[in-house]
């Protein structure tokens, strides 16, 4: 994710994985032309323009559903799910959650547990404060491109893998290509599939 945008609670979302490979990525994550496209949370939007933050790189089909076509600066609305990227909730509890397919985000699962950890509390702190939102948001994310579910789940405060049946119940409706390649990716990068990385210790 470019890292020059400000959320609404003014938190960057940047983190040394990432940082370490957008040499690969060519923030891919900020390019829109597989379909894929951000959630903005219930009350989000609203926020954003009572804070004055710029929203002209972004184009809404509605409040909660956008595109961006230009890098945020400061000064710009960088929206919370940019922030939480690669990751996204994906229960009423926020303890297991959507992942960007490792064809486009490179960063191995393994490098994501405080990321987990990030994306849970926030979630938690955004439903506390805007009752009912993470409902809805796990039904808009139905319609994410470029998803898949995440190995790894929130339990009793331990990162544990998740089971065959749990990540079923998290599959989306669409999936990016098997034959997909990103674009954006600046290297001819061996060893991504869709659900890991050569990285990955699993
Ligand atoms: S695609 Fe992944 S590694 Fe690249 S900038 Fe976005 S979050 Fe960081
Ligand atoms: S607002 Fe646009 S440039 Fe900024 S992090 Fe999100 S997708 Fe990237």
């Amino acid at each position: 994710m470019a890292n020059t945008g400000e959320t609404i609670l003014n938190n960057t979302g940047t983190f040394p994985a990432c940082a370490k490979r957008q040499s690969i990525c060519g923030y891919a994550c900020c390019k829109f032309g597989s379909g894929n496209w951000i959630m903005l949370l219930p009350g989000e939007y609203e926020q954003a323009q009572q804070q004055n933050l710029k929203r002209d790189h972004l184009t809404f089909d509605n409040p909660s559903h956008a595109i961006c076509h230009s890098p945020c600066h400061k000064g710009d609305l960088k929206p919370i799910d940019c922030s939480w990227y690669p990751l996204f909730p994906a229960n009423i509890e926020a303890t297991q959650f959507l992942v960007a397919d490792h064809r486009k985000c490179p960063i191995p699962n393994t490098e994501l547990f405080d990321k987990m950890r990030e994306v849970h509390a926030a979630a938690l702190l955004w439903e506390q404060n805007n009752p009912g939102s993470l409902e809805q948001i796990i039904t808009l994310s139905k319609d994410f491109v470029g998803y898949m579910p995440f190995p790894y789940k929130i339990e009793n405060n331990d990162i544990l893998l998740m089971n065959d049946e749990e990540l079923k119940e998290l599959m989306i409706n669409n999936s990016l290509p098997a034959n997909y390649v990103c674009q954006e990716w600046l290297i001819d990068a061996q060893g991504y599939s869709a659900t890991g990385t050569p990285d990955d210790k699993e």
